[in-house]
């Protein structure tokens, strides 16, 4: 007998706690989780091929061509659906495309029948530049955990570390105001395209609101998902 096994998708604009909320999965209940973004920055700091030609597209907030992230996520997802841990998607799908290719690929992995379920993702576009300005990540490109200044009390000349990999911190090239509205605005533009999609599709879909604690969301969000 087939076991339905859970894939949850997070959508909701930059800087709405998709990439903290997934960390607590990741570590609490061993979910798998693939972020787009850290996985194309990751491509960008190693050099390869996709890496060179999506640089430019991170640093001004444009989102990457469906066919790039497409094929990237189908690899990831071959990879990382075999183990029989729930898996958490950050960041992808980002348009209507994206979510079809979604459901034609799960159709096709055959090591089991995936049930998609929806974490909405709201907050306001000026709560969530606060949170992006204030933001400091790791750099080094297999960690990326997210940090926000007011974490670090040091003084100005010491460069935060960090706390789980002895990293250096620093901001994103696209944690910039100039970057910010190209990418709230192609958020909400396809924001309602995706949702669109969900819901005629019937998928289940949890709204929370994210301008709370990191903790808090995490209790919310676990129960919301036990009650479908
Ligand atoms: P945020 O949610 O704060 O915008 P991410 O790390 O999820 O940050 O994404 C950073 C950038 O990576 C996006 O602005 C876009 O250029 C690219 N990106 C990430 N996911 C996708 C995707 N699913 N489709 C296209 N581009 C993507």
């Amino acid at each position: 007998m087939n076991t339905h096994r859970k894939l949850i998708v997070f959508i909701g604009p930059p800087g709405a706690g998709k990439g903290t909320l997934s960390q607590f999965f990741v570590e609490r209940l061993q979910c798998n989780q693939l972020s787009t973004g850290n996985l194309l920055r990751r491509h960008i700091q190693e050099s390869t091929d996709l890496g060179k030609s999506i640089d430019l597209a991170l640093k001004s907030g444009k989102l990457v061509s469906d066919d790039h992230v497409i094929a990237m996520v189908v690899d990831w997802l071959d990879n990382h659906t075999r183990d029989g841990r729930p898996v958490i998607l950050d960041g992808f799908p980002r348009t209507r495309a994206q979510a079809k290719a979604l459901d034609e690929a799960l159709t096709e992995l055959t090591a089991a029948l995936f049930e998609v379920t929806v974490v909405l993702m709201e907050l306001s576009d000026e709560e969530a530049a606060g949170r992006i300005l204030t933001r400091l990540v790791c750099s080094k490109a297999s960690c990326q955990a997210v940090y926000s200044t007011a974490d670090f009390k040091t003084s100005r000349e010491t460069v935060p570390v960090c706390l789980r990999c002895d990293a250096a911190l620093s901001r994103r090239s696209d944690d910039i105001p100039e970057a910010l509205v190209s990418r709230f605005s192609i958020y909400r533009q396809h924001e309602k395209e995706i949702m669109e999609y969900y819901r005629t599709s019937q998928a289940p879909i949890i709204t929370i609101a994210m301008n709370k604690d990191p903790e808090t969301l995490f209790v919310e969000v676990q129960k919301r998902l036990a009650e479908i």
